[in-house]
C-alpha cells in the first residue's frame, strides 16, 4: 500500500484543506504516514501570509531533497498559498519537486498525481475568479470532537497588507443545503462541535440567506453541542449575526475578531473599512448581550507609517477590550500588496520592540483575567492531551479557554470542571463533582 505524509503550515483553512487532500488520497488507496522518511508521497500544504513562512517551505524542500536522492520514485508536492504565489518558479528553485497545486484546485489532486507520475511533473494554479469545486463529505478529519466545514473560499477584501486575496482568489460561497448536509453527517459520525470556516466567514451569503441564517440552520442539527466559526471580519459582523450568537444554544460565547490596529489612521492605511469606535461598539454589544463572552484578535505592529502614537493607540485598545487571547505579528512585506509599495517603513528592531511590548501587556491581562476564574465551574469538552505533558488530558470551555484536567484518565466527553489554577495561557481544574465546595 502506498503512503502519504502531509505537512501543514498556517491557519485552520489550511488544516482543513489538508484533511480534504488526505480524504482524496485515502479514496485512492493511500494510507497515511506519520513522517516523510518512508512515505511514497509528501505534500507540503503551505501558507504565504508572512515572508518567513515561504522561506521555511524552501528550507523544508532542501531537507526533502536528501530523501528524494535516496528514493527517486518518491513524489514531492507543494500545495497551498506558496504554490499559488511561486508557481513554476518552485520547479526552477527546487527541481526535485514533482507537483505544484494552488489552494483553489484541491479537487484536482488525484489527476495531478497521475500526471506527475506519467509526465514527471504537474501543476495546477487557479485564476482569481475561477470557480471553486467544493468537495463535500470526503475530508479525512482529525480524530477528536471538532469537525471543520468550509462554507466559502477566497476573500474580496483588499487589506493593504494581505496576500490572501491574491492567493485564494475571489469569494465563492457554498450552498447552504450542502453545508447543512455535511454538518449533519459529521455530527452523526460523532463530532459534537462544528467550526465553520472561511477567510471572511461572516460575509457568507447565498440566495436570500445571510450568515446569521446559516447559523440558525446549522444550530438545528440534532446532537450538535457546539458551533464556532472563523475568521470574522468586523465590517461584516452584523446585528443579526450577533443576535444569532446570543440566541442560539449551540453557538459558543467566543469570537475571533481581528482588529489589526487600534489607530484609526493605521486602520485607514490598512484599508480595513471600519474605525476603532465601530469595532468597540460591536465588542460592547457582544459583551453586554452574551454572558461570559470571550474575544480574541489579530494585531499587526509596525505597519508602514505606524508611529509611536499609533502604536500607543493599539496598546490602549488592548487594555480597553481585555481580549482573552491575541495573535500579534510584526508587519511582513508581501510583494504585490498595496502596502509593499510604502516608502515610510518601521525598522525591524522597532517592530520587534513593539511586538514585545504588546505581548508583555497581553500576558499581564491574560494572567489577571485567568486568575479571576479560579473557583468557577466551566463546561469543558475534552479534546486531547496537554502539549507540555502528554499524560494530562485537556479540553476547551465554550469560551475557548484551554483547561487541563490531570485527574481524568482519558480526554473524552463533556464535563463540568472547577478551575483550581490559572496560568497565562491555560487553566487547570478538577471534575466539579469531585471538587471540594469553594
Ligand atoms: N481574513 C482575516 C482578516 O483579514 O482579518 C485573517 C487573514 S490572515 C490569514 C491571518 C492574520 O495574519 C491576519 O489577521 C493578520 O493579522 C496577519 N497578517 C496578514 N498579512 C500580514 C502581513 N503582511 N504581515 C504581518 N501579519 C499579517
Amino acid at each position: 500500500m502506498k503512503t502519504v505524509h502531509i505537512e501543514t503550515w498556517g491557519c485552520q483553512m489550511n488544516v482543513h484543506d489538508s484533511e480534504k487532500m488526505a480524504g482524496i488520497l485515502l479514496a485512492q488507496g493511500f494510507a497515511t504516514a506519520s513522517a516523510a522518511d518512508h512515505a511514497d508521497l509528501v505534500l507540503l500544504n503551505t501558507c504565504s501570509v508572512r515572508e518567513k513562512a515561504a522561506a521555511k517551505v524552501f528550507n523544508r524542500l532542501g531537507q526533502l531533497r536528501l530523501l528524494k536522492r535516496e528514493r527517486p520514485e518518491m513524489i514531492i508536492g507543494v500545495c497551498g498559498c506558496v504554490a499559488q504565489v511561486e508557481g513554476e518558479a518552485i520547479f526552477r528553485r527546487a527541481p526535485w519537486v514533482d507537483l505544484v497545486m494552488g489552494p483553489r484546485t484541491i479537487a484536482r489532486l488525484a489527476d495531478l498525481l497521475e500526471e506527475a507520475r506519467r509526465d514527471g511533473r504537474s501543476i495546477s494554479l487557479a485564476e482569481s475568479g475561477d470557480p471553486v469545486e467544493f468537495i463535500p463529505g470526503t475530508a479525512a478529519r482529525a480524530r477528536g470532537p471538532k469537525a471543520y466545514i468550509t462554507v466559502m473560499e477566497g476573500c474580496n477584501k483588499k487589506c493593504a497588507f494581505c496576500i490572501v486575496p491574491y492567493t485564494r482568489g475571489r469569494e465563492a460561497y457554498r450552498p447552504a443545503a450542502e453545508i447543512v448536509r455535511e454538518a449533519g453527517e459529521v455530527v452523526a459520525n460523532g463530532h459534537c462541535e462544528v467550526e465553520l470556516l472561511g477567510q471572511n466567514v461572516n460575509a457568507w451569503h447565498s440566495a436570500e440567506d445571510d450568515f446569521a441564517s446559516l447559523l440558525h440552520m446549522v444550530d438545528r442539527i440534532p446532537g450538535l453541542r457546539r458551533l464556532r466559526f472563523t475568521t470574522s471580519h468586523p465590517g461584516h459582523l452584523t446585528r443579526r449575526i450577533m443576535e444569532a450568537m446570543r440566541d442560539l444554544p449551540s453557538v459558543c460565547n467566543h469570537l475571533h475578531l481581528p482588529v489589526q490596529s487600534g489607530s484609526d489612521r493605521v486602520l485607514r492605511l490598512m484599508r480595513r473599512g471600519y474605525t476603532r469606535d465601530r469595532y468597540l461598539a460591536k465588542v460592547g454589544f457582544l459583551r453586554r448581550a452574551i454572558p461570559g463572552m470571550a474575544l480574541s484578535t489579530d494585531l499587526i505592529v509596525g505597519f508602514p507609517g505606524e508611529t509611536e502614537e499609533d502604536f500607543a493607540a493599539t496598546l490602549d485598545l488592548v487594555r480597553e477590550v481585555q481580549f482573552e487571547h491575541l495573535y500579534a505579528f510584526a508587519y511582513s512585506r508581501r510583494p504585490g500588496t498595496p502596502a509593499a509599495e510604502a516608502t515610510i517603513t518601521v525598522p525591524e528592531v522597532e517592530k520587534a520592540a513593539r511586538l514585545r511590548r504588546l505581548l508583555t501587556l497581553q500576558e499581564e491581562i491574560q494572567g489577571a483575567r485567568n486568575s479571576d476564574l479560579v473557583g468557577r465551574i466551566f463546561e469543558v469538552l475534552m479534546d486531547g492531551k496537554s502539549r507540555m505533558d502528554p499524560a494530562v488530558p485537556k479540553g476547551r470551555t465554550r469560551c475557548n479557554r484551554i483547561v487541563h484536567v490531570p485527574a481524568l484518565g482519558r480526554a473524552e466527553g463533556i464535563l463540568d470542571v472547577r478551575i483550581t489554577r490559572a496560568h497565562a495561557h491555560s487553566l487547570s481544574g478538577v471534575p466539579a463533582s469531585s471538587a471540594p465546595a469553594a
